[in-house]
Order: C-alpha cells, then sequence, then structure tokens
C-alpha cells in the first residue's frame, strides 16, 4: 500500500504566523505563563519565590538574568542523575552540548520535547516563506549534516550535540519529508561515525541523485563550503566509484558500506558526464548547478562568523540563489528567516513569540545606576535593564536574554542583534556578533564584526592575485610590551611578501575604532602582526574540536582565541610559516 505523504500545508503555516505575530503582547505574555505553570514546581523558581504568579512583571521582579555559570551547577546535577524537579517540571532525559566550554568542558544545556517542537516549528516557518518564493518540488536534498554520537551521562541522560539531538529524534525525518526536503543519503550516512567518510558519501550519494536534487544545505556555510572544497579534491575518486559501482576502500565502516551498496550500480555514463562537467569549468565557478542542474538554492546560517565563506559560496553556486536558514542556539530557537528574497548579508530573522519568553539588554546605555538602601550602606551596581520583545528600537543593539521550555530563565545567550524593523508587531533582527568575543588591549574594543571587516578589506589585496583567505582568526598577545593584535590567516595559494606586507598594514589600518587609532599612534598598542598558516592548519582546529565532541554540523570556526585555548593557540602558533608586522603606523 502506498503510504500517504504528508505535505505541509504553507498557506496554514503563513497565516498562524501572521495572526501570532499581530498580537505578539499577549502571545508573550501567554507563552511566559505556560513556561512558569509547567515549570512551577521546579526548585529554581521554587527558591525564587514567584508563588504560582505567571505574568511579566512579577517574572522579572522574582527572577535574575544570568549567565550559563549560574545555571550550570543545577544543570550539573541533573546530568549526574538527580531525580527531582530542578529546572524544569517533567524530567530532562536529554542534554546539548552547546559551543563553548565551561571549566575546561562542553557547555552543556538541557533538551526536551517542547525544544524540540520549536526547533521545527521554526524550519516550518521559513519553509512555507521560502518555499512561497523558490518552491521545490518532490525532489531531494543533498545535506551536508553529521550526527556526533549521542553518549550517555553518568546520570544514564542522553548527551549529543543540540544538532544531533535534533537529526536522531524521530520527528525530524517526518518533517523533511513534509517540507520536500528530504536528505538524498541514507540515515547510515548522516550518523556515520567517521565525518570525513559521511562527508565523501553524501557527495556520493548527491551525484548518484544529481538530477532529483532540489537544494544544497547544511546547518552552516562553513560545512557547505567545506564539502565542495574537498570535492575538488575527491572528484576523480568519486568518479571512479560511479564508474566502476564499487565503493572506495576508504570507507571503512561495514553499516555504511552496505548502506551506500544498496545505491552503487556501475554507471559509466554518469561518471563521464560528471568528468566532462567538471573539466568544463573555469576555476570551480558554477560547480553547483553544473552538477546539479535542478538545484532552486543553497540553504544554511550564512550569517554572523559564516559571512566569511560567501564569497567562495557564491563562486560554487553561480546564479543560484543563497539563502539564510534560521537564528537560534542549542538553548533554543528565536528567530525564523521570513524574506528569502533578500541579500544574504541583509537577513533578518522574525522572532517567533510562542517560542519563548524574550528581553533583550539595550546596549547604548546598558547600565542603570541602582543604590540598594541596605541599612546604613548604600551599595551602587551596575544593572542591565532589559527590555521586553515589543518594546525594542529600530536601529538600536541589544543583548538577547531567553526564557524556554527548557528550564531556563532569563538567560544571557551573549549574542549582540539589531532590531531592523517589525513584522507585525514581532521585531525582525539582525545578528550582529557575539557580545564577548572581543580583541582589545587597553581602551580599545574591537568585535567579530570589526575584525571580519578588516579583513574582508586586507583579502582583496591578495584576490587581485587570485588567491584567498581559507579561514581566521586572531589573537591578543599581550607577552610584547605593548601588547598587539595578531591576526592569523590561511591562504589558498602563493603570494608575494609585498603583497602581504600590505595586507598587515591594510588589517592594521581597517580597526577604526578610536581607542585601538589613538593607541596605535602613540604605541600604546603595538604593531598588529599577520601570521601566515600552513595549507590544512583549520582542518586541524576542526579535528581538535571534533575531538572534544563537538559536531562538524555545529563547528564555528573561532575567530578569537584567547590565552587560556591553549591547544587552539598551539596549532595556530605550530604552523606559523610567515610573519609580518604593520608599519601602518
Ligand atoms: P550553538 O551554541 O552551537 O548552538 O551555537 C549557537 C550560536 O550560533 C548562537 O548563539 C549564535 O552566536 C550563532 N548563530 C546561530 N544562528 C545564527 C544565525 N542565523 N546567524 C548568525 N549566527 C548564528
Amino acid at each position: 500500500m502506498l503510504e500517504k505523504m504528508e505535505i505541509l500545508h504553507v498557506e496554514k503555516v503563513i497565516e498562524e504566523f501572521e495572526t501570532m505575530t499581530k498580537d505578539t503582547e499577549n502571545v508573550q505574555r501567554e507563552t511566559l505563563k505556560k513556561i512558569l505553570e509547567e515549570n512551577g514546581s521546579a526548585e529554581y523558581l521554587q527558591n525564587l519565590g514567584l508563588n504560582g504568579r505567571t505574568d511579566p512583571q512579577s517574572f522579572k521582579a522574582c527572577v535574575p538574568v544570568v549567565t550559563h555559570q549560574v545555571l550550570d551547577p543545577y544543570i550539573q546535577r541533573i546530568v549526574d542523575g538527580a531525580s527531582s524537579p530542578i529546572l524544569t517540571g517533567k524530567p530532562i532525559t536529554t542534554i546539548s552540548l552547546s559551543s563553548g566550554t565551561t571549566q575546561g568542558r562542553p557547555k552543556f544545556v538541557p533538551f526536551n520535547d517542547e525544544l524540540m517542537e520549536t526547533t521545527l516549528q521554526i524550519f516550518r516557518t521559513s519553509y512555507a516563506f521560502r518555499n512561497r518564493e523558490f518552491p521545490v518540488k518532490n525532489g531531494k536534498a543533498l545535506q551536508f549534516i553529521y550526527s556526533s554520537k549521542q553518549s550517555r551521562t553518568k546520570g544514564g541522560l542522553f548527551a549529543g550535540t543540540a544538532t544531533t539531538n535534533v537529526f536522531r529524534n524521530s520527528q525530524f525525518k517526518k518533517a523533511m519529508k513534509a517540507m520536500q526536503s528530504q536528505c538524498c543519503s541514507p540515515d547510515e550516512v548522516i550518523f556515520g561515525p567517521d565525518f570525513r567518510q559521511s562527508l565523501y558519501c553524501h557527495l556520493l550519494c548527491g551525484l548518484i541523485f544529481r538530477e532529483e536534487i532540489q537544494l544544497v544545505s547544511s546547518t552552516f556555510a562553513h560545512s557547505i563550503v567545506h564539502a565542495f572544497r574537498t570535492l575538488e579534491q575527491v572528484w576523480e575518486e568519486l568518479c571512479v566509484d560511479i564508474r566502476e559501482g564499487i565503493l572506495t576502500s576508504r570507507i571503512t565502516f561495514p553499516s555504511v558500506r552496505s548502506a551506500m551498496a544498496k545505491l552503487l550500480k556501475p554507471n559509466p555514463e554518469l561518471a563521464d558526464l560528471i568528468r566532462r562537467k567538471i573539466s568544463g569549468l573555469s576555476n570551480w565557478y558554477g560547480l553547483i548547478p553544473e552538477l546539479f542542474p535542478n538545484v532552486k538554492y543553497i540553504y544554511g546560517i550564512m550569517t554572523g562568523s559564516m559571512e566569511h565563506y560567501l564569497k567562495k559560496l557564491r563562486h560554487y553556486a553561480g546564479d543560484v540563489p543563497l539563502i539564510s536558514a534560521d537564528y537560534g542556539s542549542s538553548e533554543g530557537w528565536i528567530g525564523a528567516n521570513i524574506n528569502p528574497n533578500v541579500p544574504t548579508e541583509s537577513t533578518t530573522y522574525a522572532v517567533l513569540p510562542n517560542i519563548g519568553y524574550f528581553e533583550f539588554i539595550p546596549l547604548k546605555e546598558n547600565v542603570e545606576e541602582q543604590v540598594h538602601d541596605r541599612g546604613d550602606a548604600n551599595i551602587l551596581s551596575m544593572e542591565p535593564k532589559p527590555v521586553s520583545l515589543t518594546e525594542v528600537k529600530i536601529g538600536e543593539e541589544y543583548e538577547v536574554i531567553v526564557t524556554s521550555f527548557a528550564g531556563l530563565y532569563r538567560y544571557r545567550l551573549g549574542d549582540v542583534v539589531k532590531v531592523m524593523g517589525f513584522h507585525n508587531s514581532t521585531p525582525e533582527l539582525k545578528f550582529i556578533c557575539r557580545r564577548n568575543l572581543m580583541l582589545t588591549v587597553n581602551i580599545d574594543k574591537n568585535t567579530e564584526k570589526d575584525l571580519q571587516q578588516a579583513v574582508e578589506e586586507a583579502a582583496k589585496l591578495i584576490a587581485e592575485e587570485k588567491q584567498e583567505v581559507i579561514d581566521f582568526s586572531s589573537h591578543v598577545d599581550m607577552w610584547t610590551d605593548p601588547g598587539h593584535y595578531v591576526i592569523f590567516w590561511e591562504i589558498s595559494g602563493e603570494v608575494s611578501d609585498e603583497v602581504l606586507k600590505e595586507c598587515c598594514n591594510c588589517l592594521d589600518r581597517s580597526f577604526v575604532d578610536a581607542g585601538y587609532v589613538s593607541s596605535r599612534k602613540v604605541n600604546a598598542i603595538g604593531p598588529l602582526e599577520l601570521r601566515i598558516l600552513r595549507r590544512g592548519t583549520f582542518q586541524k582546529v576542526l579535528d581538535h574540536y571534533l575531538g572534544l565532541g563537538a559536531a562538524v554540523s555545529q563547528f564555528k570556526t573561532p575567530r578569537c582565541v584567547g590565552p587560556t585555548n591553549y591547544k587552539v593557540l598551539q596549532i595556530l602558533c605550530d604552523n606559523v610559516v610567515k610573519t609580518y608586522f604593520s608599519t601602518a603606523f
């Protein structure tokens, strides 16, 4: 019997979204009420004296704004198997490993069914808007997704990266089917134990089903670029496999081999076609549409630290549109991209008011002087005063605070966003940067965004030599006196010393922050140093993070390496081939 395929009712999803965002304030109030009712019995909330109250005023008066560090001891008890309700009413059975570390181990955050449901709601919402502009037929998706192992914690909970927890959830596959975006690779490849082997097989599956591929995607744009860089290296081996119908012996896992054997048949015509197509390309431009003629768009998170990879992705994509995926984190989702037509760099995310309770710390005047009268001692404290979702102002920047269905209350996410407008009464946010990623020696402050812009500017000089910056990072070297910025570059090929010296000067000049410029002029900050890395260094950095249990699907190159991140700093420093100091000031 034919299984009836449930296709998502796109117009209905949009209608629900429109209704909800016309009533954002009430929906937020109701969402907070629901979160607090469901979790009122949790020890954390009990101790804060809410006494059953669920309104925003009482919530803000009783519950403090916290960082992960404050909640960590509670989460740790859950991880260790405590059976009483600690952060949520219902027991937490799964833990996500978020990016970043807490005291040298991966940061843990709770994951539950409610979080899974909000994830799917975000996916459905952006899909509905996307599909209006770029409809996909019932084809396949070439998805570079990888699921790391789910392990068990000491207390018996499942632990994996958030993407792993999502991909392994039975609802995920159903949702992807309903969105006509099913992965062309078998589960054994997605869940394969070795990411390199999985990547090779994803590429092979994509080529086998090339006519059916409707979209190419990954969680973050970095993985898509990484995949096609790999294809440049392994395409001949892929062609041999397709010609002979036998998988290369490099793929060693029996489950992956047997799943691939079911798809591979000797197909010399296809192998010849791919060879012809690739040989006809100039410097790999337009590789994606050449190999996948029916692809409608390329999809993945492309903003924030992913912007660096857009140039390369556009090169591979030719005229195929790039669409940024949604905005969220292991801690919870925030907004959906409902304007897929705008240029990727201008993507905004409309907040879904029913997936969490959101507050925002204004960055312009982020401190409120509060005089606490404690007996005879007046204590002056600096407290950021957050505003609610409907109180944010267009053009202003904020740090995001999340209250989720998974046990996080007034949790500082650490991201900076800018309000670009409103959709009905919900704000549309542009992702700006991570708040704590900062290059600073003394009075200077340069964010991840400033760094990216400086690198972009300087990279134009090597683009004239037909070379590119594959990836980059930075570090503040305080061992020298005065301290100075160090920028690490891995570049695609040979560039003369002269040009690289100019790049170094250009980087130094591109940090226009007044504190930096004035400090440089009086040598309170030393000359910027550009260190060129051996090819493959960032692959080593990626391997290092994978070794710590990170997933490729969630990988973000650390843009600023702190002095305590010894291992990554060591990998970078051990692979320096050339060093330049700026003479710009
Ligand atoms: P993780 O902790 O690995 O789940 O990563 C979550 C972080 O990735 C967020 O806090 C953001 O800093 C970043 N991120 C997630 N979605 C986006 C997006 N659409 N644009 C830019 N950065 C994002």
